[in-house]
């Protein structure tokens, strides 16, 4: 399908990232050099014309693919009528009309309302002074491996590399991080379903017992799958009992759908995977297929502040909020179960794959959140970090967009449009690179 015209990247895009490296802030995380021209469901061309497949939706964002004609109607029309007005001030249909729509899809039958917030970190944001505010209790717990975002309660919840937080002593105090349900990798050496979830029962016994009063957590922060801490997928039992942790000391179970969500795990929300009903839900990514926008959403007894306590300027601005309800109308109308389908494809092939390549330590994902964790040896489970790298690079050399996660996961995440011709065409791909590269690293 990846059909090259010239050397990746081309001499448009090399001098392209010439020009950038003068004016941009170094802390971006950028792999390799795409420079993006168009796109169009999962394909997408650079500055020379060289068509990619893309494995990315911009990191789990374009969930109906890039440029989608509703999409772009909506935004388009929208336009036309007006561009912002500030919802947080004044009224307008689009941002009620949506929140009653998100609140009909967030799990769980009490009465829920909801805070627009521009991106994931600013929903992260609004959940920790909410939970601060309507508990009056300042703690909260965190998992080793978490990414809730990059502002200062958010980065205080986030624990899943150190470059996103050294230098920028001190954080915001009294959370505590524990390991998160990561059975490939158990911080305490056990198996399950024999563990019998000691990593949920450590909170109890050891965490509420010497270190934190549990009356003295508002919440606790979790990713159903943990994004950038690897892709991450936690046992069956994990989110049940947290959940019976969280509902039996009255801590608030905070669920940060903001890369699961939306329907990419073939649920609108990966927490129903589980069948566990949170007090507050953070989306954003994938919501408003590339329009930012990101969403607080908590039962309405959780929302007890007053007028004024909590606001901000652009949140649920109304192209964003047109862009959200073509997205769900487009997700609810097939796209999910399309992640659902598509999800399979991918876990079938690659577990095909798995016996052929040792660097495959673990296949896992649900839906089109799909890693694979590579290792040095199997047995080991070294992380395979260099080789890692080097199959990023050579799949963007041959055309495929993907991108890294953990220590050495390589991420798939596509819009939940994706067809099943781009799905093994970018697996031909990724499967090609993989194989030089653990010749080569
Ligand atoms: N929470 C999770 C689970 C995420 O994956 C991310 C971003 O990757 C964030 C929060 C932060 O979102 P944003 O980058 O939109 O601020």
């Amino acid at each position: 399908m990846a059909t090259r015209k010239q050397p990746i990247p081309g001499s448009r895009a090399r001098d392209h990232v010439k020009r950038d490296a003068e004016v941009m802030s170094p802390s971006y995380t950028r792999s390799y050099p795409f420079v993006m021209d168009r796109g169009k469901g999962s394909l997408v061309w650079d500055v020379d014309g060289t068509q990619f497949i893309d494995f990315t939706a911009g990191i789990a964002v374009t969930a109906t693919g890039h440029c989608h004609p509703e999409v772009v109607q909506a935004i388009k029309d929208q336009a036309d009528k007006f561009v912002h007005m500030s919802g947080t001030d004044f009224y307008y249909s689009l941002q009620t009309e949506l929140a009653e729509k998100i609140t009909s899809l967030v799990p769980g039958k009490e009465p829920k309302q909801v805070f627009f917030t521009n991106s994931g970190t600013e929903a992260v944001e609004a959940a920790f002074k909410l939970a601060r505010y309507s508990t009056g209790c300042s703690r909260m717990i965190a998992f080793i491996g978490a990414f809730h975002g990059r502002s200062m309660g958010a980065l205080s919840l986030t624990a899943s590399k150190y470059v996103h937080r050294a230098g920028f002593s001190p954080l915001v105090p009294g959370v505590t991080h524990v390991p998160y349900g990561y059975c490939y990798r158990c911080a305490y050496n056990l198996e399950y379903p024999s563990c019998d979830v000691y990593c949920v029962k450590y909170i109890e016994e050891t965490l509420f017992r010497r270190l934190v009063s549990p009356e003295e957590v508002a919440a606790i922060f979790v990713e159903p799958i943990q994004g950038e801490g690897g892709y991450v997928v936690p046992p069956p039992l994990y989110h049940p009992r947290l959940f019976e942790l969280s509902d039996k000391y009255d801590i608030l179970l905070v669920d940060d759908e903001i890369q699961t969500g939306m329907g990419r795990t073939g649920k609108m929300f990966a927490i129903e995977h589980w069948g566990v009903v949170p007090e507050i839900v953070c989306i954003a990514k994938g919501i408003a297929s590339g329009m930012p926008l990101g969403a607080m959403v908590a039962k309405k007894r959780q929302m007890t502040w007053p007028s004024g306590a909590h606001a901000n300027t652009f949140g649920g601005n109304p192209i964003s909020c047109a862009a959200a309800l073509a997205t769900i109308r487009l997700i609810e109308g097939g796209y999910m179960q399309n992640a659902a389908r598509m999800g399979e494809r991918f876990a079938e092939r690659l577990k095909r794959m798995q016996p052929e390549h040792r660097s495959m330590g673990d296949v896992r994902g649900l839906g089109l959140m799909v890693g694979i964790e590579l290792v040095k040896d199997r047995d080991t489970k070294e992380p395979a970090a260099d080789l890692r790298e080097a199959v990023v690079q050579k799949c963007f050399e041959r055309g495929l967009l993907i991108l890294g996660c953990g220590m050495s996961t390589a991420r798939f995440m596509p819009a939940l449009s994706i067809t099943a011709d781009l799905v093994d065409a970018g697996l031909d791909v990724f499967e090609e690179a993989l194989t030089e590269a653990e010749r080569e690293v």
